[in-house]
């Protein structure tokens, strides 16, 4: 039988209801909830994503500024424009666009951002905090991949989890918040030597390397819950292999996970679509994120 597809949305939308309600109940007594971008430069995926955000926010009842600041902004002019939202107190939540132009000092600029209104939850304090079980700002992809599995209702206790990637803000974490479940977790990497042992040994199985197809349907354990965070962008093509093109005979692109999604499906009884599966959490546990903040200004 077919794996359960776990899609983000229903979650979503409930998580969503949450949140507006919880900004309603703030705008009641008088406060604001206000979420600020900085964005340097007009990169198109980082304005497409700012955009997003805006309608987001606007969903949900929160304020939303954007900070644009000019391509050829200095070092020091990004983090006076941070400075300038860690203390005004309007602002709840703060989220600085990446990447940056390579010149800038990305990990420096995200440091800078006031843990308190570290919207995105990957200042190394909220970072921290995980180790103690405090997810109130926790990085969102790792949070909302854990909120999905959670909301599984499955028993983790004792479970085999297998991290594949160990990004500071995607896999590290999700190890962690696993790890409080009493998951036994494995973390696998780039140096992990036979990736398909561990995979094999997975009842849970959170994959984040951004690699399509990096997981096949002979590297799963049947019956593993697989949860595909990866996002990567691939050529469109047809049943014969040839790329599709469009009206003005450009290829055609689409997004696909880092896992094989047909073959993996046959074997695995839970998975998560991409898009589609954790995508939709991400930019609502961002927005929590800034409700929390909020809550506590
Ligand atoms: P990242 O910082 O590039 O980290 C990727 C991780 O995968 C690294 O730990 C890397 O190890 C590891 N890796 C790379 N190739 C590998 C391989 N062949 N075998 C095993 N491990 C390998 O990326 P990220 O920010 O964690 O994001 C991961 C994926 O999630 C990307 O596709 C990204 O687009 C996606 N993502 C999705 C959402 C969402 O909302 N759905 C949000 C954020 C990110 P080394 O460091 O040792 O090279």
């Amino acid at each position: 039988m077919p794996a359960q597809l776990l899609e983000g949305g229903p979650l979503a939308t409930q998580l969503r209801a949450e949140i507006a309600r919880d900004v309603r109940v703030l705008k009641d007594q008088g406060r604001n909830v206000c979420l600020a971008t900085v964005l340097v430069g007009d990169k198109h995926e980082s304005v497409l994503y700012v955009k997003s955000q805006k309608k987001v926010a606007a969903e949900l009842g929160i304020d939303f500024r954007l900070e644009q600041l000019p391509g050829a902004t200095t070092q020091p002019g990004l983090m006076q424009a941070i400075d300038a939202l860690n203390r005004d107190a309007t602002v709840h939540g703060i989220v600085l666009q990446l990447p940056l132009p390579a010149r800038l000092d990305a990990r420096l600029a995200q440091r800078a951002i006031e843990p308190k209104k570290d919207a995105e939850g990957i200042h190394p304090s909220n970072l921290g905090l995980i180790l103690f079980g405090v997810t109130q700002r926790a990085p969102c992809t790792a949070i909302a991949a854990y909120q999905l599995i959670k909301s599984l209702g499955a028993d983790l206790y004792g479970k085999e989890a297998v991290v594949v990637g160990h990004s500071q803000i995607v896999g590290k974490p999700i190890g962690q918040l696993l790890l409080h479940d009493f998951c036994t977790v494995t973390t696998c990497h780039i140096a992990t030597r036979d990736l398909a042992a561990h995979t094999r040994r997975a009842d849970l199985l959170v994959v984040a390397v951004g690699k399509a197809g990096r997981i096949t349907k002979d590297m799963v354990k049947p019956g593993a819950i697989v949860i595909d965070i990866g996002v990567n962008r691939v050529p469109l093509t047809d049943d014969k292999g040839q790329p599709v093109l469009d009206e003005k005979g450009n290829p055609k692109s689409k997004l696909v996970g880092d896992v094989d999604f047909e073959g993996v499906r046959e074997v695995a009884s839970v998975l998560t679509p991409v898009p589609g599966g954790v995508g939709p959490l991400t930019v609502t546990m961002l927005m929590r994120n800034v409700v929390e903040s909020a809550k506590q200004a």
